[in-house]
């Protein structure tokens, strides 16, 4: 496919950016502290972190992954989420071609990441990057994204409605919080870039991946599941292969 060196380059650019503002999301948006004050500072010695020891990935390996003044490891978890949304960025340029699609697949990606790692973490999703990722959907589709904006609309509103039936029945059946608040509003951003057809098959997704991978664990020792992990997965597969999903599914339903 011919897409342009600049244009890869640049989407490169771009992504490492949106990742290494990612990586203050991460860090910041669980304790609910401001994404622009203050600026970031080393954990060890406080000291504000200058522009060219931020450059993403290249400062850490310049580095050696330490602070220049105090010598304090700092995480190899900056430069991995970094090149990881570069390569998203990349990534989505070559498989769709420039357009608002690629935006569409990389911005979706970015706040899956950034939702999957905070969940997993700290059993939160922050409403920036739901709520703020319903409106990047519904604008992105404004803009001729994929489901169309009535489709977005709809996806959200499904999204959000399912979700939020299935809490209630879970709190209903089982006296306990059993679904996030941060996933119901999580399938509202997803539905706003996949439609509700989407939907459904990230839901599918979701739960037949957390049904594989955390049923036996949570035999062993009961814990929270962070179900926004599986979602993020179901969603970023949904994104890609919804076509061929729904029309497999077409085919196995007509039993053709
Ligand atoms: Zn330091």
């Amino acid at each position: 496919m011919g897409v342009e060196t600049a244009t890869v380059i640049a989407a490169g650019v771009v992504g490492l950016c949106f990742g290494s503002f990612l990586n203050v999301c991460i860090l910041r948006l669980p304790h609910e502290q401001s994404l622009v004050r203050p600026p970031s500072t080393c954990p060890k010695c406080l000291q504000p972190i200058a522009w060219r020891d931020n450059i993403p990935v290249v400062s850490w390996l310049l580095l050696r992954g330490r602070c220049r003044r105090c010598g304090a490891p700092i995480s190899i978890q900056y430069p991995i989420i970094e090149a990881v949304a570069g390569l998203l960025w990349i990534g989505s340029v070559l498989l769709y071609g420039p357009g608002v699609h690629a935006l569409a697949a990389a911005v979706l990606g970015t706040l899956l990441i950034g939702i999957a790692i905070t969940d997993a973490r700290h059993f939160i999703i922050p409403d920036e990057f739901t709520w703020g990722g319903v409106v990047l959907g519904l604008a992105l589709s404004l803009a001729g994204g994929a489901p169309g904006f009535v489709n977005a609309l709809i996806g959200a509103a499904t999204g959000f409605g399912l979700l939020w039936i299935v809490a209630q029945a879970g709190h209903w059946a089982f006296k306990e919080e059993a679904m996030g608040g941060g996933d119901i509003k999580m399938m509202a951003m997803v539905g706003s870039f996949v439609g509700w057809k989407g939907v459904l098959v990230t839901l599918l997704l979701g739960a037949l991946l957390g049904s594989i991978v955390f049923v036996p664990l949570s035999f062993r020792r009961k814990r929270l599941v962070p179900f926004g992990v599986f979602l993020a997965v179901g969603a970023a597969v949904t994104f890609v292969f919804q076509d061929a999903i729904l029309s497999w599914y077409g085919q196995f339903l007509r039993g053709t």
